[in-house]
This record gives C-alpha cells, sequence and structure tokens, in this order.
C-alpha cells in the first residue's frame, strides 16, 4: 500500500472509531442505534464493536424484552468499563486538589478531596498531584494503569495551547509550571490537560442547565473574579486570558484601592469578600468574619442595592454590550447571600443600562452546583477522545 494509502486508509478507519465512540458517549448503547446514530454500516460498526469489547473499553449488558436485567430473551446493550480507561479531572486550589473520576463516557463514578497544610508552589505540586491522585485511586480502589488522562482546572493565568501555568494572584510562586514535564511521570498518566478554571466550572453546569447552544457569557463572582465567553466557541485571545473582567478598573468607585494584581482600582478589589465585609462594618452596627453569617434582612438589602449592584451592572453592562451574548449566566460566593434582593434589582437595572435591552435571559447558580473537577473533564472531551483513539490499535 502506498504511503498515501495508508494515510487516507488510517484516517478512515479513525474516523469510523470517533463516531461509534461519540454515538457511545452520547447514551447511544444498542446496536441498531450506534448504526443509526453514526450513519455506518453494520459492516463498517460490527468488527470496530468487537474490538472495543476485545479491548475491554466497552463491556455488554443483557437486557430483556421488557426492558429489566435478568431472565427472559436478552438484548445486548453496551457501556463504556466503569474499571478501565477511565477518566480523571482535577481542580487545582491554593490548599487542596478536588478529584473526579468518570468513564470514557463522562459518566461520574465518585470524586475526592485531598487537602494540604501549606499552599501549592512551583516545588510541590509534582508531590501534591500525585498525593491527590492516589488518594482518589485508593478510595475508589483503582489501578492507577487504568486512568488513562488527569484534565486539570487551574486558577489564574493559563496557557493552554503550551500546557502551562503561567501566573496566579493568589498563589505569587507559580511561575511558568509546564503541564508537559509531569506527563507519564511516576504514576501520572500520559496524557494531561490544563484549562482556567472558569471555562471548567462553566462546563459543569451546563449539562444541567441544558443549554445547547454556544452563545453565553459566565460570569463568576468568588474569590477572583472572571468571565468565560462563548461565541460559537471559547474565546481565549491571543495568549489565552480573555474573560480577565475582575482586573477592570472601577470607574464609580469612591476610595481607590490597590488589587493583588498590583493595579488600581479593580473590580475584583471591591467585589470581593474581604471588602463587602469591611463596608458591613463601617456602615451598620454588626461584626461578621464570614458573609454567611450576615442575618440581618436590611443589611443584606443594603448591601445587594448599596454596594454589589452598581459595580456588577457596571461590568455586565460592558460585557454585554460588546459581545452581545443569548445567555448571561452569574454565578459566585460573594453574590449568594445576598441573591435574593440582587437579582430583581441588577435584572431591571441592566435592561436599563444596556444597548437594546441587553442579553435574552439572566441565570443564576450557586457555587455549589460549580464541579470544576467534572467540567475539567467536559472541556477537554474533544482532545481525550483524539488522543485516545490514536492511542488504540485500529489496524488489529
Ligand atoms: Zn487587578
Amino acid at each position: 500500500m502506498s504511503l498515501r494509502n495508508f494515510t487516507s486508509h488510517h484516517e478512515m478507519r479513525r474516523k469510523t472509531y470517533l463516531k461509534i465512540i461519540n454515538a457511545l458517549r452520547a447514551g447511544v448503547n444498542s446496536k441498531r442505534g450506534i448504526q443509526d446514530h453514526s450513519g455506518l454500516s453494520w459492516g463498517s460498526c460490527s468488527p470496530v464493536i468487537n474490538h472495543l469489547l476485545s479491548q475491554k473499553v466497552i463491556v455488554t449488558q443483557g437486557i430483556n424484552n421488557e426492558g429489566k436485567p435478568g431472565r427472559g430473551r436478552k438484548t445486548r446493550f453496551f457501556n463504556f468499563n466503569r474499571e478501565k480507561f477511565l477518566l480523571m479531572g482535577m481542580e487545582i486550589d491554593t490548599m487542596r486538589i478536588t478529584s473526579c473520576l468518570t468513564t470514557l463516557g463522562n459518566k461520574q463514578l465518585g470524586s475526592y478531596t485531598t487537602g494540604f497544610d501549606q499552599s501549592i508552589t512551583t516545588k510541590n505540586i509534582f508531590k501534591y498531584i500525585t498525593k491527590a491522585f492516589l488518594e482518589c485511586r485508593e478510595k475508589l480502589q483503582l489501578e492507577p494503569e487504568n486512568v488513562i488522562c488527569i484534565s486539570f482546572s487551574i486558577p489564574g493565568a493559563v496557557d493552554v495551547e503550551r500546557n502551562t501555568w503561567l501566573y496566579c494572584e493568589r498563589v505569587p510562586d507559580i511561575n511558568e509550571i509546564d503541564f508537559s514535564h509531569l506527563s507519564g511521570k511516576g504514576v501520572l498518566p500520559k496524557y494531561l490537560y490544563i484549562q482556567h478554571n472558569i471555562h471548567a466550572q462553566v462546563y459543569s453546569v451546563i449539562p444541567t442547565a441544558e443549554i445547547k447552544e454556544n452563545d453565553y457569557v459566565f460570569i463568576h463572582v468568588g474569590q477572583g473574579m472572571a468571565m468565560s465567553a462563548n461565541m460559537g466557541g471559547i474565546l481565549y485571545g491571543h495568549r489565552g486570558f480573555a474573560g480577565e473582567i475582575g482586573h477592570i478598573p472601577y470607574a464609580n468607585i469612591k476610595k481607590d484601592v490597590i488589587c493583588l494584581c498590583g493595579k488600581k482600582n479593580c473590580l475584583e478589589a471591591v467585589l470581593n469578600a474581604k471588602k463587602i465585609l469591611k463596608y458591613i462594618s463601617d456602615n451598620f452596627d454588626c461584626d461578621v468574619r464570614s458573609l454567611k453569617e450576615i442575618k440581618d434582612e436590611e443589611i443584606i438589602r443594603k448591601v445587594a442595592l448599596d454596594y454589589l449592584l452598581d459595580p456588577l451592572i457596571y461590568v455586565s453592562t460592558i460585557v454585554s454590550n460588546i459581545f452581545d451574548p443569548k445567555r448571561m449566566i452569574i454565578e459566585g460566593s460573594v453574590l449568594e447571600p445576598f441573591y435574593k434582593y440582587l437579582i430583581t434589582a441588577f435584572e431591571k437595572r441592566l435592561r436599563q443600562t444596556t444597548w437594546l435591552n441587553g442579553p435574552a435571559e439572566v441565570v443564576w447558580y450557586q457555587s455549589t452546583d460549580m464541579d470544576g473537577s467534572y467540567g475539567a473533564i467536559l472541556h477537554s472531551s474533544e482532545r481525550i477522545m483524539e488522543d485516545f483513539i490514536n492511542e488504540i490499535d485500529m489496524d488489529h
């Protein structure tokens, strides 16, 4: 066979595998269903399904004709193996790593959080990731070789193309950590993917929100503040930093503040828990250490309307007028205690401040609805599949 023929033959095989695996990932699990979903002939489907079965990528499960497992005439159904070819997502935070394990079909099998005594640094990151990997594996009773990849959700500045964690305000020691160097190191798997936590987090709520279209902006206001804009595809910008809305200077500020980034009057230096608590102690006879402790309705209302509303409207108007999204998704631990008063006032005012009434819909979430470790897997899904298909010996 000439090299050209070999290349096109290989490419065709690759596409057939991808179509069948994607059908299985979409939840189609019968022979007929896979055939219909993939648009392939049975002659093309059958050897690939048999190969995936022989490699234990998928397993069969018999279901009788009444649709129940057990006795009776059985139809064969296929499922991804729950013990092999597993995917791990890891959400890295300063003092902890949350790991989540799924099948190749993105079905969640469990999750585990590993805490550390000291903050993550360039020096200890490999040790910490390995510890989290082994603890999650032990908790879920798995062999390390059965995990084929780890997808990381990372705070700060991330260069997805170069697989590099560039910088993080909250972890000053982080400086250009190249994750390619960790690939296959020790017990870690060969395939590692990284992305900014904001993109991973929004991916974890998209399936539950039933947001199918790639037309939204997601605004997060937590320890930091960031945005993920998806306009027919996620916008990364030239260096992968697109969405750093937290570092836009807030024009209506009354008294200068210095942000963790070193610049003046950034929005996230205003919209953060510490500053809100200071606003409360300066203006009310109330001494609380966390936002969740505030019980006084009048204080909750005043913080929502007098403190949070304006900077949030300020940034949302900029975002809405630049991107013209169909949906604006807002979420964050800092805003949640004030949702009761904030949501109505925000939506009313956004209509007044934005060009042609702004987004069609504003959707609000609780930060507990987000799972960056799971979202990291969903976010890397296509890259994982490409690498996985290249890894299996298709010309068996
Ligand atoms: Zn800043």
